[in-house]
């Protein structure tokens, strides 16, 4: 279980070394992070890896915060920049700079930036020690936590990769703010997500906390912070390597990832997620594991949240099952699905956590979906 210490969070991630990780919770943070990396990564040298948009909001100020012995690497924001190429373009300039094998990464962003500035940290001089500054609500309730770094290619998504657990991670909840609504959203689908595989509690908080959370109210801010690291700190814990339970980090993503690339990515990924839950979430009701009452409050708080809930009528049902068969939780050309039993607890499948499904059954749900 993950140790809570006042605002750090501690968690005991397994593997060869054994490696623990402290997540930082709390507002105005940028002094503290500056104190300790010349603390404790006293003599490094240290890389500020963001991107455009970031650079401007927060990473001349970390910068500036830091002093003579940073620099900050910057790269166009978007996913479309999430490739070997652009690590390629950083790590030149890094490589310009001087800097070597003494180097402290600070990946300061959203998922892109903690995707690739983490993977950067994996393969540069064989290694160098990361830490985290997520500044999206998604970053700061997934992506940020677990340790896996990657990059997409032309072939698919996330497709070159490395898990690499960073040093610290620390989130700063002023720096939620400035982010885009529809950002903003993005990260609660995978908040509410949290909920439904987790916690029946926490999901009620949510939904009786929803005006504040929209809001973005700093007390509920730091709230859900907090429970969505503890939820996915404990998954992680027990499964670093993705080989059970951690698949339920995956729920609502078999069909939220197909219709996510249907959609041309006109539909970011919470909302394609926000879709796929309302899918899977049909598919378990069908197979009758999922209540009708349990699917309507599943409903209630997705729509409530200001996310979709039906696929659009262009993506066809067949394209859709189609790309589920490239899902990575696909075996031998087959989708498998992760599916609830009720808000808060998912079906164990003997400890694969995930099921085949026939096509008869998801087509039933798409239609449902609609
Ligand atoms: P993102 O990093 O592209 O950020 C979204 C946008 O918000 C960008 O334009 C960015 O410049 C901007 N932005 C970032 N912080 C801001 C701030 N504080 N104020 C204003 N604008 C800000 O996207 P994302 O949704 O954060 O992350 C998506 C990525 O995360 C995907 O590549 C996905 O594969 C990855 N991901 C990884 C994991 C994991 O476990 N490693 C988990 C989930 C998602």
């Amino acid at each position: 279980m993950v140790q809570f210490n006042d605002n750090v969070m501690t968690i005991a991630l397994k593997g060869e070394p054994a490696k623990s990780c402290d997540i930082r919770f709390g507002e105005g943070l940028f002094p503290e992070i500056s104190e300790d990396v010349k603390k404790l990564y006293n003599g490094r040298r240290y890389a500020i890896i963001t991107d455009s948009n970031v650079r401007l909001l927060y990473g001349e100020m970390l910068k500036e915060e830091i002093g003579r012995d940073a620099e900050v690497f910057s790269f166009e924001a978007g996913e479309k920049s999430k490739n070997i190429y652009t690590c390629d373009d950083i790590i030149g300039d890094m490589t310009k700079s001087k800097y070597g094998r003494d180097t402290l990464i600070l990946a300061l962003g959203g998922g892109v930036v903690g995707d690739m500035a983490g993977f950067i940290a994996a393969i540069f001089n064989r290694g160098v020690p990361y830490i985290q500054i997520p500044t999206t609500l998604l970053a700061q309730a997934d992506s940020s936590v677990g340790g896996k770094t990657a990059v997409d290619t032309k072939h698919g998504k996330n497709l070159i990769g490395a898990f690499k657990q960073p040093e610290k991670v620390y989130i700063d909840i002023s720096t939620i703010k400035t982010l885009s609504d529809r950002d903003y959203k993005n990260g609660l689908a995978e908040t509410i997500k949290h909920g439904i595989i987790q916690d029946d509690k926490y999901f009620e908080y949510l939904k009786n906390n929803l005006s504040d959370i929209l809001n973005r109210d700093p007390e509920s801010l730091l709230t859900i912070a907090k429970r969505n690291c503890e939820i996915k700190g404990n998954v992680v814990e027990k499964d670093p390597n993705e080989k059970g339970l951690r698949r339920i980090l995956n729920y609502g993503h078999t069909i939220g990832h197909a219709i996510e690339k249907l959609s041309n990515y006109e539909l970011s990924h919470g909302e394609a997620v926000s879709i796929g839950m309302m899918a899977a979430g049909r598919i378990s009701n069908k197979l009758g594991y999922f209540s009708d009452s349990e699917l309507k409050r599943q409903e209630e708080l997705i729509r409530n949240a200001g996310l979709p809930i039906a696929i659009p009528r262009k993506i066809h049902d067949e394209d859709i099952i189609e790309a589920t068969t490239l899902d990575k939780k696909a075996k031998g050309g087959r989708a498998r699905y992760v599916l609830p039993i009720s808000i808060g607890t998912m079906n164990e499948f003997g400890g694969a956590y995930a099921t085949y499904v026939n096509n008869d059954v998801v087509i039933d749900a798409l239609q449902r979906t609609r």
